[in-house]
């Protein structure tokens, strides 16, 4: 599945780019908060990717809550705070559930080829 060439987080519009990341201490994604981009390493299998993105805009959601930084937070406060913007970025996103997901249709617990 194509990997969406923007997000949508509330009212910013992020930008997801495939770029090396082996100079960023060979980390598997980066987020610049500042420029609102997300980027990936190439060289990740796709279900990383997958994880990764998601891992990326997590950081991008608690940036955008204003939660993002240093504070540490109780589990349940955490959650509670992320969760509606997940939902909302999940809901306004179709590319990003297609990416995540394939097409929507329900997977068979079976070994599909893709
Ligand atoms: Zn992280």
């Amino acid at each position: 599945m194509k990997l969406p060439e923007t997000i949508k987080i509330g009212f910013q519009i992020w930008r997801i780019e495939i770029d090396d990341l082996s100079r960023e201490d060979d980390r598997r994604g980066v987020t610049f908060k500042e420029k609102q981009l997300i980027k990936l390493d190439p060289t990740l299998p796709e279900e990383s990717k997958k994880i990764t993105l998601w891992h990326e805009i997590k950081h991008a959601i608690a940036e955008f809550l204003g939660i993002d930084g240093d504070r540490k937070y109780d589990e349940e406060e955490w959650i509670t705070r992320m969760s509606g913007m997940e939902i909302t970025v999940l809901d306004e996103n179709k590319e990003l559930r297609e990416f995540l997901w394939g097409s929507g249709e329900e997977k068979n617990l079976e070994q599909n080829g893709g």
